[in-house]
């Protein structure tokens, strides 16, 4: 069972791990507060089985398979600790190589580039079918003709945190996002790649490790 914490009650998980057996009476006093004031906590503690009570001995700290997360950790968690490699095409690129590139790098989009790794477009698996539903030569017709364009792109930076990461993704319904860094003259650089699977990925391990 995974349940969350609040901060009193990991301090007090903590001090009952250091100190065990210790009395409530005595935890209350490292934490400068009357027993009353701990009872909740304990009691929350104690139905969870992260920690037992003995009567007359005092708290010890359970070893059963109930973990916490500590949601605070995860939410600080930067894009940069998770962004990968983007995958990249030309403007000029045509939409069959593009499509190719997609089944060979294993991804669901494609970020446009200038000469300077400068974001003007992004491509989507969707875009990519769309064109090839009409009497289209793929090979003929740039992903520029088909491509989601500056200014109208989803981005975000390294420093950014992947909650903030997960909120575009929902909000805007898009896969991908490219992790950029604006240049002296505010055009973007691009510098990796954030996608839908990454965020799930990091929830996913973040509970494992628990
Ligand atoms: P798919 O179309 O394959 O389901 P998405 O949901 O990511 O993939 O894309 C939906 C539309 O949004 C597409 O037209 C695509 O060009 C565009 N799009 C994708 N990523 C972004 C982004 N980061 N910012 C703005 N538009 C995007």
């Amino acid at each position: 069972m995974k349940i969350q914490l609040n901060n009193r009650q990991k301090k007090i998980v903590e001090i009952v791990k250091d100190n065990e057996p210790i009395t409530s009476h005595k935890i209350a006093e490292r934490l400068s507060l009357t027993r009353g004031a701990l009872r909740a906590d304990l009691s929350v503690l104690t139905m969870t089985n992260i920690l037992e009570a003995k009567p007359k001995v005092g708290y010890f700290y359970s070893n059963t398979d109930t973990k916490y997360i500590d949601l605070d950790k995860l939410y600080r968690k930067r894009v940069e600790d998770i962004k990968s490699i983007p995958v990249v095409v030309k403007e000029e690129t045509s939409v069959y190589d593009a499509i190719v590139t997609l089944f060979f790098e294993d991804v669901g989009s494609l970020f446009v580039i200038d000469d300077q790794q400068i974001l003007v477009g992004v491509i989507s698996r969707k875009d990519l079918l769309k064109v090839t539903m009409g009497e289209n030569d793929c090979n003929q017709i740039p992903v520029s003709i088909v491509m989601t364009r500056m200014p109208n792109i989803i981005t975000v930076e390294k420093e950014d945190t992947i909650f903030q990461a997960a909120e575009k993704i929902v909000r805007y319904e898009i896969d991908t996002l490219p992790v950029v860094e604006p240049e002296d003259d505010g055009k973007l650089k691009v510098i990796g790649r954030i996608s839908k699977t990454d965020i799930v990925r990091i929830f996913v391990d973040f509970s494992l490790e628990g």
